[in-house]
């Protein structure tokens, strides 16, 4: 792929795996799962900020799919689902990955990863990757996790848990369409937990066995569906920019014939450059052009009737969809890697000092305002209380009174909170504040009254 990408700026990511862990251990952002217990296989905690921010990543794709367009509703589709929905999805016959095993230190790898890395130069033939050895013939492996509904736990009571949230979608369509009353070209959009039984999770939260999707299924009139695909790869890939990521850290990428998947026509990835050696560019979002495979395939298993009727062409079809398919989990992850800075910066006495800022969009900050009392006592908690009540009604604001002032602007600034307001002595005489701004750290005075209108004006609503 790389010729086709070969006039492009080069990536500015500068943040690596291991200090993205660490900071995110360190703050409280994500951390290991059940940690008393040593941690459980790639499972992952979001902490106080880490919930933030990945809300926030949420809510911002929500507003955007959602909010900010009248051809796109929502839905919150049940986890559990039919299991004749993945027979004729084909996630039963087709959702599996080639494993194989070494047969002499028993790790388990992806065929297909160990291929890519023989034809990226990063393992010279198909053996071990960790101890040389002989690897096993591939086995197919669905990557489905499965359970019993109910106290018994025999066949007849299997369920799966979605891999995906997109079929919730297709099996609603006619409902949604027929009770938003809405007319093809409209979308559905969902987000939540999906469950894939990873043979090699790893790399933090780029790749775990439970993990969240942000997805859309757009439904179009056959013969315009290349357009539209079009239209969400461009409206896609501008959400990202839009909300920081650099537009040099992110391409595009289409997927050669023999990489689609049974039901796609076109399939394009948005790809994120992760500096680490074992991910460099790779998927953030998957866009598919998924024809009417989803609508008849539900309607000849369920006997349904799942077309569309136009009725000013007085024509019965099956919509076309496009899928924009995001990771919200991934994309946190994408977006924590981007806003890693380090920068040199004057301390009180003018000499530079490296300082660790998280320039997050302000939309997706965990916090946007910290309210930083500049001493304990008590005539300064009491207007610093009455600050954080003042704008705490519509804003996530941190109150700390911890630390040296110092310490509390570089966590600040660490968090990527994007305005700390100081209050001082002298605000008991002025009834003002100082407001430091995390990029340009310039401080402001800013009178008590005018703080709401003051960050209304610098800091967007979420
Ligand atoms: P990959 O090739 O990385 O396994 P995929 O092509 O199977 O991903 P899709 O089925 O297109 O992924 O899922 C849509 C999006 O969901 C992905 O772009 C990714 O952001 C996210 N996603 C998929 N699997 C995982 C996972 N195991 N952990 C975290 N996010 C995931």
């Amino acid at each position: 792929m790389s010729d086709t990408h070969a006039d492009l700026p080069e990536p500015t990511v500068e943040a690596t795996l291991p200090t993205i862990v660490e900071l995110c251990k360190q703050r409280g952002i994500i951390f290991p799962s059940s940690e008393i217990y040593g941690g459980f296989r790639s499972t992952w905690d979001y902490g106080p900020l880490g919930v933030e921010l990945k809300e926030n990543v949420k809510r911002q794709w929500w507003r955007a799919m959602v909010q900010l367009r009248d051809d796109i509703v929502g839905l919150d589709a049940s986890i559990l689902m039919h299991p004749k929905v993945w027979e004729a999805s084909g996630h039963l016959a087709n959702f599996s990955d080639p494993l194989v095993e070494c047969t002499r230190c028993h790790k388990r790898f992806r065929a297909d990863h160990l291929e890519e890395a023989i034809a990226a130069g990063e393992l010279a033939s198909m053996v071990c990757p960790d101890c040389g050895g002989a690897l096993s013939d591939p086995r197919n492996f669905n990557l489905m996790f499965k359970t019993h509904a109910g106290p018994v736990d025999d066949e007849g009571a299997v369920v799966w848990l979605r891999p995906e949230t997109a079929q919730g979608m297709f099996v609603d369509f006619a409902t949604i369409q027929r009770t938003s009353r809405k007319k093809v070209p409209f979308g559905i959009a969902q987000m939540g937990k999906s469950f894939r039984n990873e043979i090699t999770p790893g790399n933090f939260v780029f790749r775990t066995r439970e993990f969240e999707q942000m997805e859309m299924e757009f439904f179009v009139e056959p013969g315009t569906d290349e357009e539209w695909h079009q239209f969400w790869i461009d409206e896609r890939r501008r959400w990202y920019e839009d909300l920081g990521i650099r537009s040099e850290n992110i391409r595009v990428r289409e997927h050669e014939a023999d990489e689609l998947s049974h039901y796609a026509k076109r399939t394009v990835d948005l790809e994120f450059y992760f500096p680490d050696p074992s991910m460099g560019w790779s998927e953030l979002e998957g866009i598919a052009n998924r024809t009417d495979f989803d609508l008849k395939a539900h309607e000849a298993a369920s006997g349904q009737d799942l077309s569309y009727f136009d009725q000013a062409a007085d024509r019965r079809y099956h919509p076309y969809v496009i899928e924009p398919a995001a990771g919200a989990t991934r994309a946190t992850l994408a977006f924590l890697y981007d806003a890693y800075r380090v920068e040199q910066a004057p301390d009180a006495d003018g000499n530079l000092q490296e300082r660790v800022v998280l320039k997050l969009d302000p939309r997706l900050a965990p916090y946007q305002v910290a309210v930083l009392p500049l001493s304990k006592k008590p005539e300064l908690s009491e207007v610093s209380r009455r600050v954080f009540d003042l704008l705490k009604v519509d804003r996530m604001v941190e109150y700390d009174e911890t630390q040296s002032i110092g310490r509390r602007y570089r966590r600040q600034d660490e968090i990527g909170t994007p305005a700390c307001v100081t209050v001082d002595f002298e605000t008991l005489e002025d009834s003002a504040v100082t407001v430091r701004d995390r990029d340009t750290m310039a401080q402001e005075r800013v009178s008590i009254d005018r703080l709401p209108a003051y960050l209304d004006e610098r800091l967007p609503r979420r």
